[in-house]
Parts: structure tokens; sequence; C-alpha cells
């Protein structure tokens, strides 16, 4: 149902006003998600919204990406993708028309061929009758090559259609797998490669590690240099990684500034040498601002590496490697900590950690 213009005002008013009270930018993308939320046509995208403020009282501009991206991105990217089956229902209707409306003249026609060839049985020798008779088949084998040649070309648009929907489909599913700032693997699309690695790792009896990565500090690092260098900094971190990464590794940015990467077929042995490989090469990068060429320093990372045991989930070997994670990070930071490790008894949950720092 479209709303009255008055109506539209105020809700765009309520969503500027609950922008500017929490301190977000009048962005599209905030203004988007705002709207909706205040406009409360989207039932889920306000629970969500309600919950994480009556618990938080606040709502950051990493919230609100979040969100954008679960509710608004998402739903848009089925939006495309139900206009794309749309287009091609439509498409295969009008090919089965064509075929049909064809398929007709071409009975037409053949009847009027077989016409013919009754009166070229009875003819008795009479040069003009056959002068008649011949262009009559002529228009008749005429028309029926027209016909077929607009099936012809009417399929071949019709598949190439198909071809191009087919594409557009697949970039859509690529697009909703991929992380948006580092161009990785999205949660969801980590989600989904444990599953079945886990699942593979299990049927095959083979080894697998899997490694969580989290940014040392890097809300200092925001506060000092900015949001859009931290965003930056993502980017180099993920880049760093995956340049050392092979084959079957899968990595993933798991959440804000954590990282996950997935090791098929690996010891423990060779995550370790990996993680370590990577934490140097993120430590020794030295960072600077690409405009003003002002020196950041450098960043770090802390992670956690468990290996896969015969009954684990995927939810299991995640628990450890965020153990893992947090114990690297209790120990100092900056720094690699495995199973067994003396440092990997010495982690507590992510709510005592945050209120000792
Ligand atoms: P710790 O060493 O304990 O991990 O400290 P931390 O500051 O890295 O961890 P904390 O969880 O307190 O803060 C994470 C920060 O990461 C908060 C937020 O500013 C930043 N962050 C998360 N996602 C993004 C993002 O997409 N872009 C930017 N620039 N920063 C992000
Ligand atoms: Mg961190
Ligand atoms: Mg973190």
């Amino acid at each position: 149902m479209t709303k009255d213009v008055g109506t539209t005002y105020r809700i765009a008013e309520d969503a500027i006003e609950s922008l500017q009270r929490m301190g977000l930018a009048a962005s599209p993308r905030n203004f988007e998600l705002w709207y909706t939320y205040a406009d409360g046509a989207n039932l889920i995208l306000s629970r969500d919204i309600d919950q994480f403020l009556a618990d938080n009282g606040q709502l950051d501009q990493t919230k609100a990406d979040a969100l954008y991206e679960r509710h608004i991105a998402s739903s848009e990217l089925a939006n495309t993708f139900l206009d794309l089956v749309s287009r091609f229902e439509s498409e295969v209707g009008d090919l089965f028309e064509t075929i049909e409306r064809t398929g007709a003249n071409a009975d037409g026609n053949g009847k009027k061929l077989s016409a013919l060839s009754l009166e070229l049985d009875g003819m008795t020798g009479d040069q003009s009758d056959v002068g008649t008779l011949l262009e009559g088949v002529i228009a008749v084998t005429k028309s029926m090559k027209d016909q077929n040649q607009k099936l012809e070309s009417r399929l071949a648009a019709s598949t190439n259609e198909i071809s191009h929907l087919r594409h557009s489909v697949e970039s859509i599913q690529l697009e909703a797998m991929t992380d948006a700032l580092t161009g990785m693997n999205n949660r969801k699309s980590f989600d989904k490669s444990m599953s079945e690695l886990t699942k593979e790792a299990k049927t095959n009896r083979s080894q697998m590690a899997l490694i969580f990565a989290d940014i040392d500090h890097f809300k200092k690092f925001n506060d000092r240099w900015g949001h859009q260098t931290g965003d930056q900094v993502l980017r180099l971190v993920a880049e760093v990684m995956k340049s050392n990464l092979k084959g079957k590794d899968l990595l993933a940015r798991y959440g804000g500034e954590e990282f996950a990467i997935i090791l098929p077929d690996t010891t423990m042995d060779n995550a370790r040498m990996l993680a370590e490989r990577i934490r140097t090469a993120v430590e020794s990068r030295r960072l600077k601002k690409r405009r003003t060429n002002e020196t950041l320093g450098a960043v770090t990372l802390s992670l956690g590496i468990t290996a896969f045991e015969d009954d684990d989930t995927p939810e299991t070997l995640i628990e450890r490697a965020d153990e893992r994670l947090y114990a690297a990070k209790n120990a100092g930071r900056n720094r690699v900590v495995c199973d067994g490790d003396p440092e990997s008894a010495n982690w507590e949950d992510e709510a005592t950690f945050a209120a000792s720092v």
C-alpha cells in the first residue's frame, strides 16, 4: 500500500532525528536503514534494532553497517533475483507461444501442400495449370522457410537471454557470499564451507585446522586514525592473509576485525607455521596514510588455532579456535596459540576478558 506524502515526510523526519541522536552520518545507507525502521514495515529489522538498543542504548556505524547488510542489502539481492526469475519465465512463455504459433502455421502449410499434391495427381498435362500449381508450391515453401527462420532467430535470442540470466544469477550468488569491504568470503560463506569441510574431514578421516585471527587494539587504531583508514587496514590484512594461502585453504571475514582460515588436509605444525608467517608479515608492514604520507605505525594480530578431532562439529571447532584466540590475547597479544600450548589453558570467555582490559 502506498503512503500519503505527509506520512512519508513524517517517517523521513523521524529517521533523520534518530540518526542525529545516535551521532550517525545522514548517508544514503544509514537513511535507508533508518527510514525502513521508522516505517516499521520490516518486522525482523525492527525487532533486531529494538533489541540492540534495549541492550546497548546506542548503535554505532559498524552495527548499522551490519544491520544494513543483513536486512536491506540482502533483501535487495532477493528482489533482483525475483526480477530475474520473472524475466526468465516470461522469456520462456514467449518462446512457447512462438513455437505454438509457428507449429500451427506449419500445419496450415502442410494442408495446403497436400491439397496441391492431390491436384498434381489429377493433372492432365495442361501447361498453364502446372504454372499456377508451381507458383502455389513456391509460395507455400517460402512461407514455411520464413516461419522456420523466425523460429530459429527467436530460439537463438532466447538461448542468449537465458545464458545472460544464468550469468547474472551466478554473480548474485557470488555477491551474496562475498564480504563487500575486503572482497573475501563472508560469514555466510564461511558457515557453508565449515559444514562441508568438517563433514569431509570426518568421512575421509583427514586432518584439518582452523585459525581465528583478530586485529589487536583495533578500536584504538580507529579512534586515532579514523574509520576509513581502519577499513584500509582491514583490506590490507585480508590481502596479506590471502597471499599466504593456497589450494583449498579458505579465508573469510568472520566479523568486524576478525578473520577465519579453514585449512583442509593440514597438520597442526603446518597451520602454526602459516599463522606465524601471517603474524610476522602483518607486524612488519609499516602503514602510511596514502593521501598525507603520515606514518601510522603497525598493527598486530592475535591468532588461535585448533585441530579437527573425530567428534567435532563446526560449532565445537569454532568454540575451541575462539578460546585459543582469547588465550593469545590474554597472554599479551601479537602471538599464536595452538591446542596444547601452555597458554591455551589460560582463556576466559569474551565478557570476562573484555571487562579485565
Ligand atoms: P582486542 O585487542 O582485544 O581485539 O581489542 P580491539 O579494540 O581490537 O577489540 P574490540 O572488540 O574492543 O573492538 C573492535 C573494533 O573493531 C571496534 C570497531 O571500531 C572495529 N571495527 C569492526 N569492524 C570494523 C570495520 O568494518 N571497519 C573499521 N574501520 N573498524 C571496524
Ligand atoms: Mg580486536
Ligand atoms: Mg574482535
